[in-house]
């Protein structure tokens, strides 16, 4: 039977949480991704440091895996639709600039508070390689082959332990991917998973024959 490709992208680039994903998954000798905001200037958020493209650019040529988490976290599905496409237009725009090799064609836009609209998705389907908006996360060939990737993220509390319960339930199911979206790490902002419980889970994942750490990099 063929592996379920495990997928996690790690939302909003606070600062801390993101070194500490990277060195974390730096010593299993795997890429993370992380989709972040093009310009953290226009998000507030008073307790937590947010990165800039100098650590992305820092992450990616580390070997980390960079998307776009809009321009500056607005829930784009209760904007007029022109104004949410002028937020997609402007993310994409800003990655291309300040992002070393960013390839439009070639990312995952990562919708904020994984909320999109048909419309949004339309607009998108051709000039992404795939979006990341609500769902269960257990996907199918055709969501793969489409791009409409989809994915559930929990919180406010430590989503840890139901990240460990997703991943037996999708040994018994064994979709061909399953992605899930996670944030900070021990505490930082909504959703941070425990570092040793995402140990936990990277442990499962590189090491029992029902999975495969999927690379968000490549097809
Ligand atoms: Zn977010």
């Amino acid at each position: 039977m063929t592996r379920t490709r495990v997928g996690l992208i790690f939302d909003d680039g606070f600062v801390k949480s993101s070194l500490a994903t990277a060195k974390l998954f730096e010593e299993f000798g795997l890429p993370a991704t992380f989709a972040v905001v093009a310009d953290p200037a226009k998000w507030s958020t008073p307790n937590f440091v947010k990165g800039d493209f100098d650590l992305w650019n820092e992450l990616q040529s580390r070997g980390h895996v960079i998307q776009p988490h809009g321009v500056a976290h607005v829930k784009l599905s209760a904007l007029p639709h022109e104004q949410a496409v002028g937020e997609l237009q402007q993310c994409l725009d800003l990655f291309a600039e300040k992002l070393d090799g960013f390839d439009a064609k070639k990312s995952i836009y990562c919708f904020a508070y994984n909320s999109s609209t048909p419309g949004l998705d339309a607009w998108l389907r051709p000039r992404v390689r795939a979006y990341r908006h609500g769902g269960s996360g257990l996907l199918t060939e055709r969501d793969l082959t489409t791009g409409n990737w989809h994915s559930d993220a929990i919180g406010p509390h430590d989503p840890g332990p139901e990240l460990l319960a997703l991943l037996e339930r999708v040994r018994r199911q064994r979709p061909p991917a399953f992605l899930f979206t996670l944030h900070g790490i021990d505490g930082e902002a909504w959703g941070a998973i425990a570092l040793d419980t995402l140990r936990r889970a990277l442990e499962i994942i590189t090491s029992d024959d029902s999975f495969s750490y999927w690379r968000l990099d490549s097809p």
